[in-house]
């Protein structure tokens, strides 16, 4: 789709001129005075956590934000694989892929030996390792991205819309109270300035970026080294004969710096950032008075022999950013673990800020509230024990740490000085071009591991399915469905919906035999008191409504009699008792997931995927008391019911 031939635009850009719509949100309705979940910022970590609370009607959330409406243009654009794979769980990856620049390849520049003051292509690499993921890495503008979730919210069961021009001033908790967050909002929206508002909340969430007040009134810290990045950036619509412009571009220079080159939506735009630091070391630029005409000189000095006209500049900025981090990202201290539980947490640039030169920021910024969503959500339902909510600073600060090493690591190859000639000092090209295929999981997204847990298994059984690595997101791969032929991927069936799935992959038996390993599996979960299903399955709902059990089988789609399967794989749901055919796969010939993932064709398993996409656990398939023990760890145990209706299809 090819965009801003005439001039840069917001809104939806697949309208050629879009009518003047008042991006303004809502500020006039007060703040409810109480509610389940109180959200602090609308940037990609807060709409993440608001898009996620909005899939569950029985859950009230407030999302509050100090801007007057919608972010209209700028900030981040790298949107990695697996937030493709997140944004496909949302339902909008589709739209998302239709609109952004895709980053297939990434092009490496360094000072020609000969004319040092000039550069040449020093390599030119695929940019994501193949079959790492079934989504690309792709480029779209922050507030675009911020618009798919603001739909989402909106077209929930239960709207969401923020409420604006509210800046949040404190912050008090009372352990003891039902609902132990008060916070004070301070209104900003003329007529109203000075107004103050009061929401108490079971929950809140501090994603109010990296200045945040919430983390602040917790009294918690970013830490990290002062070495800050110094960053120039721009969305340029330009003229230039440099052959790379539409490719992901790392480009060092002798002399000038570094310029990073990213193509951005609709085939014109580019977006450029340019290392400030060392230029500014040198006395070529003031920290404090960067003109926007001494950013496009610098980036025309990096660039020769080649030139750049700009034609214009839709948005530009001056970046600072460190890499820091929190220590936890919630408000209980280390040592009171045991003793109490959270209620407030941080996510996103208010516990972690990165350089934009790996594109984690936004990236792990909304794999924050991704993890948590699902595990207040799982709370508040009264489905888990709270303590599940310790998890998400265990999980993410780790993560997060992990990150800021590697950004760190990345930082430094990048900035070292470029050899120029064999004898000379610093870093080769190569070794530049090498480093960033070894890390690039790390930029997609994919390498996220987390240790094990009360929701995250050991890896005892691991072998029986060594492509789905416990600790990891769920790797998805084709399979066809049973009843229909259709060809669909598999993790698709992880919609961001708070379900946990259960993979039950066949062994090499016939499944439909009456002995068959996978008949046994249904079996138990239908009918055993001891079945996860039955008991944490509330009485009156479909009997998927907590765990979406799902088989794949190695057999063709012919070659299964769908009337001989387990009544257990034919539920029927709903008001009318409709039957849900979605329950089973066969293997795709053509990319059998078998072999793609790395499971055991003659004992099968079991694997257990969170809500959030991870892979829990990997259990052989007659491993009943396990999973049912998996899940005792951490689920609200319930009277054991009768037998959940099942009906023959
Ligand atoms: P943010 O996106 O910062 O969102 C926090 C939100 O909270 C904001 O909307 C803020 O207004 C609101 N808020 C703050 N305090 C309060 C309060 N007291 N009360 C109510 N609301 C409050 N990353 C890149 O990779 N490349 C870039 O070029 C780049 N440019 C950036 C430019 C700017 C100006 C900024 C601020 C960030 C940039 N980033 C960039 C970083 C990237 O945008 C962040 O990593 C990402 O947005 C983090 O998301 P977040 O939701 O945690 O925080």
């Amino acid at each position: 789709m090819q965009l801003y031939l005439n001039g840069f635009q917001t809104d939806e850009p697949e309208i050629p001129r879009p009518p003047e719509r008042q991006r303004t949100g809502r500020a006039s309705t007060p703040l409810p005075d109480s509610v389940d979940v109180l959200i602090v910022g609308c940037g990609p970590a807060g709409l993440t956590l608001a898009a996620q609370m909005a899939a569950f009607p029985d859950i009230s959330t407030c999302i509050v934000e100090q801007k007057s409406g919608p972010l209209k243009w700028g900030q981040a654009d790298g949107v990695a694989c697996r937030t493709v794979e997140m944004f496909n769980a949302f339902g909008f990856a589709e739209q998302v892929l239709k609109e952004s620049h895709w980053v297939n390849e990434t092009s490496f520049w360094t000072p020609d030996k000969a004319h040092p003051e000039t550069i040449v292509r020093s390599g030119r690499i695929q940019d994501t390792e193949a079959g790492l993921s079934e989504f690309p890495h792709v480029l779209l503008s922050q507030a675009r991205i911020h618009d798919f979730y603001l739909e989402a919210m909106r077209n929930a069961p239960v709207p969401i819309e923020p409420s604006y021009a509210r800046r949040l001033v404190d912050l008090q908790i009372d352990n003891a109270a039902d609902h132990p967050v008060t916070a004070i909002f301070e209104r900003l929206d003329p007529g109203h300035q000075g107004e103050v508002e009061t929401v108490r909340a079971r929950y809140a969430a501090g994603c109010d970026g990296a200045h945040s007040t919430v983390r602040k009134l917790l009294r918690r810290e970013l830490r990290g080294d002062s070495a800050d990045q110094f960053w120039g950036v721009m969305d340029i619509l330009a003229v230039t004969d440099f052959p790379d412009i539409r490719l992901k571009v790392l480009i060092r220079s002798a002399e000038d710096g570094n310029l990073l080159i990213i193509p951005r939506e609709g085939g014109y735009l580019v977006r450029l950032y340019i290392e400030l630091e060392s230029l500014s070391r040198r006395g070529k630029i003031s920290r404090n008075s960067v003109t926007l005409d001494q950013l496009l000189a610098a980036a025309q000095r990096i660039l020769r022999p080649h030139a750049l006209e700009a034609k214009q500049v839709p948005w530009w900025s001056v970046y600072e950013i460190g890499q820091r981090l929190c220590d936890k990202f919630d408000d209980v201290p280390e040592e009171e673990i045991g003793r109490r539980l959270p209620c407030v947490f941080i996510a996103g640039d208010a516990c972690h800020t990165h350089s934009p030169k790996a594109g984690l920021g936004m990236n792990v910024s909304m794999q924050d509230s991704f993890n948590l969503g699902w595990k207040l959500a799982a709370v508040l339902r009264g489905r888990c024990t709270p303590a599940l909510l310790h998890t998400y600073s265990a999980e993410r600060q780790a993560i997060a740490n992990e990150l800021i090493e590697f950004d760190r690591e990345w930082v430094g190859v990048l900035s070292a000085p470029v050899k120029t000639t064999a004898d000379a000092e610093g870093v080769d090209p190569a070794t530049i071009q090498d480093y960033f295929v070894r890390h690039g999981r790390y930029t997609a997204g994919t390498a996220t591991l987390y240790r094990p847990s009360v929701i995250t298994g050991a890896a005892t059984h691991q072998d029986l399915a060594k492509g789905l690595v416990i600790g990891m997101r769920f790797h998805s791969a084709p399979v066809v469905q049973l009843a229909d032929a259709k060809p669909v991927h598999l993790g698709h069936a992880v919609t961001a919906d708070g379900r946990w799935r259960l993979f039950a992959f066949a062994g090499a038996e016939d499944p439909t035999g009456p002995r068959s390993a996978i008949r046994a599996l249904a079996d138990f979960l239908a009918g055993s008191d001891s079945s996860p299903v039955r008991k944490y399955t509330p009485p009156g709902q479909d009997i998927d409504s907590v765990f979406d059990v799902r088989a794949v089988f190695q057999q063709g789609h012919r070659e299964l009699t769908l009337e001989r399967m387990p009544p257990f794989l034919l539920p029927r749901k709903g008001r009318l008792g409709l039957i849900d055919y979605e329950k089973m796969f066969c293997a795709d010939p053509a990319e059998d997931i078998f072999d793609l993932r790395g499971i055991d064709r003659k004992r099968g398993c079991i694997v257990l995927v969170r809500p959030d996409q991870y892979v829990a656990h990997v259990l052989p398939l007659d491993a009943h008391a396990a999973l049912s023990g998996f899940f005792d760890g951490f689920m609200m145990r319930e009277s054991v019911r009768p037998p959940l209706a099942l009906q023959q299809a």
